[in-house]
């Protein structure tokens, strides 16, 4: 993986190769697979950090995915918020269907939360969530996430779709801020 890179003010050096995000997608894949092959799934991949992740999984899923988008209010800055606008841009009705959350990371779980209660009320068969980020140290969320890609320290990440004030998120790595 190539060097350090400068975004904005801040450095961020190289922690989770493409490669190794490529190997565990593929895992990740096969494990929703075989949650939910023949059970008609609907994926709802969260904007915008989720974008590169949900193409990449979906790439390589065999359980005739379906795909939405949807989006909740963005993350500025090197520290979540805890502020969430409602969920826009669901399009079909997920009553009595299984639904897979998307998202790139969870931190404090706040957004996850959110998304999860707004889910709820639309009746699906099932909910589960596929993060590929994870900072168990920092995670309060009420809701146990089913598929993980990596656990991860406290310290933020860049890249893979994820941004440091809209910049970064081209980079086809994860890299991670340097104190
Ligand atoms: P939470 O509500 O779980 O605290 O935060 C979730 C959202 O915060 C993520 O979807 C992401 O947009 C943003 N976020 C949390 N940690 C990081 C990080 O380390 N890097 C980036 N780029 N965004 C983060």
């Amino acid at each position: 993986m190539s060097a350090t890179v400068k975004i904005h003010d801040l450095s961020f050096a190289p922690y989770i190769t493409q490669s190794k995000l490529e190997e565990r997608i593929k895992v990740l894949a096969q494990n929703l697979d075989a949650q939910f092959l023949g059970k008609d799934p609907v994926f709802l991949a969260v904007l915008n950090g989720a974008f590169m992740f949900a193409s990449d999984l979906f790439k390589m899923l065999k359980c005739q995915p379906e795909l939405s988008f949807v989006k909740v209010s963005s993350y500025m800055g090197t520290q979540s918020t805890g502020r969430v606008d409602e969920l826009i841009g669901l399009q079909t009705s997920l009553k009595d269907r299984h639904v897979i959350v998307i998202e790139d990371i969870l931190d404090t779980g706040v957004t996850m939360d959110k998304i999860m209660s707004l889910l709820q009320a639309e009746q699906p068969a099932s909910i589960s969530i596929c993060a590929l980020l994870i900072k168990p140290n920092t995670y309060m969320g009420k809701y146990a996430p089913q598929f993980i890609g990596f656990e991860i320290d406290d310290a933020f990440v860049v890249g893979y779709g994820l941004d440091y004030k809209e910049r970064g998120r081209e980079l086809p790595a994860i890299y991670q801020l340097i104190k």
